[in-house]
Formats: C-alpha cells, sequence, structure tokens
C-alpha cells in the first residue's frame, strides 16, 4: 500500500497536541492503551448527545435509536471479523472474555489434574482466570529471543489438556505467535483453543473465520476504541452448549421463581445494562481503521519498529528484550545501572510515555532473570521523530545513570 500520511493521522488525535512537562508528547504507551480519533470522540459524544436511553426494553423513540445503533454496531463489528453477530459476545475486555470461557465453558468440564496449555509469555489475565476455575496451568518455554518453542508447546499438548490458550501478539515483547498453525495442531488432537488478541487487532486483520480459534478475546481500548468494552467470540456451538455466567436483566428468556430460561445468543451472556456507547465507539474505531487501512497501518508500523530497533541498539548499555522474527511494534529494554522506573520518569520528563514494569507478564520476567522493562509501543501515529525523541531522551538517562 502507499504509505500513510502521518500528519493527517496525527491531525486525528487531539491529544497528541498536550505538552508534556513543556515538550512534544511522543505517546509510546498503545501496548497499554490506545489514543482515540476524532471519529471515535465524535461518536460518543453523539450517542449521549442524541440517542442515549438503555437498550431493548421501550417503545420510545430513543430507545429505538440507541437499540439502533448498538445492534448496527454488533453488525459492524460482526463483519470486521468475519464472523456472525450471535458468535460477538460483548464484555468490558479481554480479561472479562477470558474469565467468562474460565466459568462457563472450562470449569463445568474440569476434572482434577486437567491442564491448560499456556506459553511463558502471557498476560496474568490468561494464566489467573484458569487457575480461579481450578485448572492446572502449564506453559511451553520461551527462547532467548522471545519466541515460543513449539516443539515444547507440543511436548505438553497432552492427554490432560483441557484447552490450549495462547497470546496472538505479545504486550510485553511484541512477538507474533503462529497461531494458526497451532490452532490446527490442537484442533487436530481435538483441543479446543482460545486466543488472547488483545494486542493483535490493531496491528493485525483477524479473519477469525479463516483462523479457526474456539475462542477469541479482545479489548476496544487497545483499537482506537473505548476503555470498558471488548468482545469475545466464541464459535457458536461452545456459545450453545455453555451456561450462562451472570445472571440478570436482559439475558433471559422467561423467569419465575421456580425456574429460568436463558435469551437468544449472544444475548444469553450479556446480563444488564450494556455499554452501548462502547459498542458504538469501538465500531467507530474499526471504522477508523479500515480507512487508514489495516495493510497500511502494519506496513508503518514495522518501518518504525526497524527504525526503532536500529536506533536502539547505538545506546549504550541498553538491551532490548525480545528479538522474535515476526514481531509487532514493541520494544522492550533495560537499560544497564537504571532501574526500569528511573527510566521511565527520565522519558517523562523529555515528553516521551512509555510503560515500566512487568507488564502483567510476570512469569515472562522471571524468565529473563528481570524485574521489568521500560516498553515503548507503537500505533499509526507514531513516526520516526517519537523514536528520535525516545532515543535522545535515553541517551540523557544513560549521561544521569551511568
Ligand atoms: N492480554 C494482553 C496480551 C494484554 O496486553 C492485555 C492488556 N494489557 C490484556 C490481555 C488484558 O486486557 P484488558 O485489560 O483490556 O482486559
Amino acid at each position: 500500500p502507499p504509505p500513510l500520511d502521518l500528519a493527517a493521522i496525527r491531525a486525528q488525535f487531539p491529544i497528541l497536541a498536550e505538552r508534556i512537562h513543556g515538550k512534544r508528547l511522543a505517546y509510546l504507551d498503545n501496548a497499554a492503551t490506545t489514543q482515540k480519533p476524532e471519529s471515535v470522540l465524535r461518536a460518543l459524544d453523539d450517542y449521549y448527545r442524541h440517542a442515549n436511553s438503555n437498550v431493548h426494553r421501550a417503545v420510545h423513540e430513543l430507545a429505538a435509536r440507541a437499540t439502533t445503533q448498538y445492534e448496527a454496531a454488533r453488525d459492524r463489528i460482526a463483519a470486521f471479523l468475519n464472523v456472525t453477530r450471535e458468535e460477538c459476545v460483548f464484555t468490558r475486555g479481554t480479561t472479562e472474555g477470558i474469565n467468562l470461557v474460565a466459568r462457563s465453558f472450562l470449569q463445568p468440564r474440569l476434572q482434577p489434574g486437567d491442564e491448560v496449555l499456556v506459553t511463558g509469555m502471557e498476560h496474568h489475565s490468561n494464566i489467573v482466570p484458569w487457575q480461579l476455575a481450578g485448572a492446572k496451568t502449564v506453559a511451553a518455554r520461551i527462547t532467548d529471543e522471545g519466541e515460543l518453542d513449539l516443539d515444547d508447546w507440543r511436548a505438553k499438548l497432552g492427554p490432560r489438556t483441557k484447552l490450549v490458550s495462547i497470546v496472538h501478539v505479545s504486550n510485553s515483547l511484541g512477538t507474533i505467535n503462529p497461531v494458526a498453525e497451532m490452532v490446527r495442531e490442537a484442533q487436530q488432537r481435538g483441543i479446543p483453543v482460545l486466543v488472547d488478541g488483545a494486542q493483535a487487532i490493531a496491528h493485525e486483520a483477524p479473519d477469525l473465520r479463516a483462523l479457526g480459534a474456539d475462542f477469541y478475546a479482545m479489548s476496544a481500548h487497545k483499537a482506537y476504541g473505548p476503555t470498558g468494552f471488548g468482545v469475545l467470540f466464541a464459535r457458536r456451538e461452545h456459545l450453545e452448549a455453555m451456561p450462562p455466567w451472570h445472571g440478570g436483566g436482559d439475558m433471559i428468556r422467561t423467569v419465575s421463581f421456580e425456574r429460568s430460561t436463558w435469551n437468544d445468543l449472544p444475548y444469553k451472556f450479556e446480563a444488564g445494562t450494556p455499554d452501548m456507547s462502547g459498542a458504538i465507539g469501538f465500531a467507530a474505531a474499526l471504522d477508523w481503521i479500515d480507512s487508514v487501512g489495516m495493510a497500511r497501518i502494519h506496513a508503518h508500523e514495522q518501518d518504525v519498529l526497524a527504525y526503532g530497533t536500529a536506533q536502539l541498539a547505538d545506546i549504550p548499555e541498553l538491551r532490548l528484550v525480545g528479538t522474535a522474527r515476526h514481531k509487532a511494534g514493541v520494544l522492550s529494554f533495560v537499560m544497564e545501572g537504571a532501574h526500569a522506573h528511573d527510566l521511565g520518569s527520565v522519558l517523562d520528563q523529555e515528553g516521551v510515555a512509555v510503560r515500566t514494569g512487568h507488564h502483567c507478564t510476570m512469569p515472562l520476567m522471571e524468565r529473563f532473570g528481570i524485574p521489568a522493562t521500560a516498553r515503548a509501543s507503537l500505533a499509526a501515529y507514531n513516526g520516526r521523530d517519537d523514536i528520535d525523541q525516545l532515543a535522545a531522551a535515553l541517551r540523557k538517562a544513560h549521561r544521569l545513570f551511568n
């Protein structure tokens, strides 16, 4: 695709004009959450100004508008993912999606000693829910480059494996895992697969029908959409067989004190007043991604990533953590003599926003023998100038700490 027009893209993100300690903002914390374009802000504002009402439960005009917009958002999201609307369960985010699968799908089938096979690079939200459900989590080995050791993963796919759960793109390292191949191999052995797509949907166009995973969880806020909203894709036959996990309004067909019956898919899993503006905002975010083009965003981020990788190689005492061949726009690093948090504070003074810490991947940090990294992560609006600002700030930090 022709390169994206960076100035035009940036003009659509008002927050990028903020001054930080008097400096230009280099926002490099996109793996934590992305900024929102005007079109998403407008969709949220328009909804509350002109359509706000509770959905599904009234005959008045505003309720009709809210319901129409909300359900149109579901159609839009389903089309983006290439699945049916009945298979798109609305959640609060990736975390809630995984917890739903843990409680409603896994737990009822679990026998003592059963395992969930994950990888050594999982976010805590793809470890703890399985443990809470009563499963043992087994993790496949990670190489020194931060890639998944597929042979070790295959060796750990065993008779006790009840579910395979894998992160599509690592939030800490940027590693892109070969999920299509893994889905195929696990399913050939009759093992269902969940893919944690939190970091993938803003960078890779996920055709979930083609991928064929049983479950795919995502958060709107990591793909230019609002916080507090997400989608769990689940294959229809699973959703039909799974019991609801939250009870309340909207998820029922009939209620009596003796027994209740459940609503159709996906409402069976959506108890209570939903996040209408979240769904509408996410649909607007997907429109925005399509208007730029995922392939173009991907190519641009890969260019900035390559530039950043080269720039950081020149910073004294700095070591990149995670050098996988297939990587999304994440630069995780440590600097000799500097704690990650101190490094982050110096960068902040220079207007550079990065995240420091374990990034909710404590087992991965342990694997690399470090407590934390500093992490710069990219989105469509980042450019080589952000990397230059980061590199200059890192040189300053190096002079301070060494
Ligand atoms: N998985 C990965 C790989 C993530 O990066 C995150 C967010 N940092 C999550 C899961 C959890 O997403 P959320 O907090 O939006 O539920």
